[in-house]
């Protein structure tokens, strides 16, 4: 089994476990099978993206040196069980629905962006409001006006998606959600009020009616956009995989996460 590893900042106490896992398995940093994340979520997300041209190929271990660590189930403690776990493929790999962006412009000399979230991508008029013209499988759903939207992946649903109000979902639902991020209801405008969970084949389209300065967030990374026609959102046929403790359900995750 070929491995490298990823840490979210130098810490004292990797390097021997590093060792542990070259006794173990062969280092390949340049075509690796699985992939071990020593940080917290945040670093499991960073390293996503990092791997996202090679996602399907790769198997990813968190062990948590952060705070919540939603994504990463082992522990300094557990290390050592860890490897022989593997060694006995005594694991489950859970795997991780993706949501996959495009924006595009109608001015053709505007590079359309496109690329992979695990947890959301959120779309953001920090200033002024955001008047965005929503479409659910091409169809005009409605006219929102706020501060933003977001889009987020099962997985996703317990991060920021939870902040704002949305629906927890069971990671063995394919499904993308859609949130608010404080709308405007008044007398004049109007919109759904509630986060909308879309089936796998659904495609939210997001069409501005006007422009200002927007920024778009993909799980913990983020980009000033330029002018652009619409914003496309669809679930990706490429998961995340992850190796996962067996018989930790998602509800246990959801319970450890956030009832403690
Ligand atoms: P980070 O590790 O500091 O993450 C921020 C917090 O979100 C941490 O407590 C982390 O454990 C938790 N988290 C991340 N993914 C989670 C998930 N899927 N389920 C439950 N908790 C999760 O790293 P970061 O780079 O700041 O993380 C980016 C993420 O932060 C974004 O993807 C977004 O979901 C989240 N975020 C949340 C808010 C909010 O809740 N108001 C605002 C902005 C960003």
């Amino acid at each position: 089994m070929k491995f490298t590893y990823r840490i979210n900042k130098k810490n004292d106490q990797v390097k021997p476990l590093i060792e542990k896992l070259k006794a173990n398995f062969e280092y390949d940093n340049k075509n690796p099978e699985y992939i071990f994340v020593f940080g917290g979520d945040g670093t499991m997300l960073k390293t996503v993206h990092e791997f996202e041209k090679i996602i399907n190929d790769v198997v990813f271990i968190g062990i948590n040196f952060g705070t919540l660590g939603f994504y990463t189930d082992f522990t300094i403690d557990t290390f050592d069980n860890l490897i022989e776990i593997i060694k006995n493929n005594d694991y489950e790999i859970i795997n991780l629905p993706l949501i996959e962006y495009l924006v595009t412009s109608n001015d053709k000399r505007v590079k359309p962006i496109t690329g992979l979230a695990l947890n959301e991508v959120t779309i953001i008029s920090p200033i002024k409001t955001m008047v965005m013209d929503v479409y659910l499988n091409d169809n005009k759903f409605e006219s929102f006006r706020g501060t933003g939207l977001a889009v987020s992946t099962p997985s996703g649903s317990t991060a920021y998606n939870k902040s704002l109000g949305g629906s927890i979902i069971d990671i063995n639902l394919r499904t993308m959600q859609l949130t608010e991020i404080a709308s405007i209801n008044n007398r004049v405008y109007k919109t759904i009020g509630s986060s909308i969970v879309l089936n796998e084949k659904s495609k939210i389209t997001l069409v501005p009616q006007k422009y200002f300065n927007m920024i778009m967030t993909m799980d913990n990374e983020s980009e000033h956009i330029e002018p652009f026609s619409k914003l496309e959102i669809k679930m990706s046929s490429s998961n995340v995989k992850l190796l996962a403790n067996k018989n930790h359900s998602f509800f246990n995750r959801v319970k450890d996460a956030f009832l403690g």
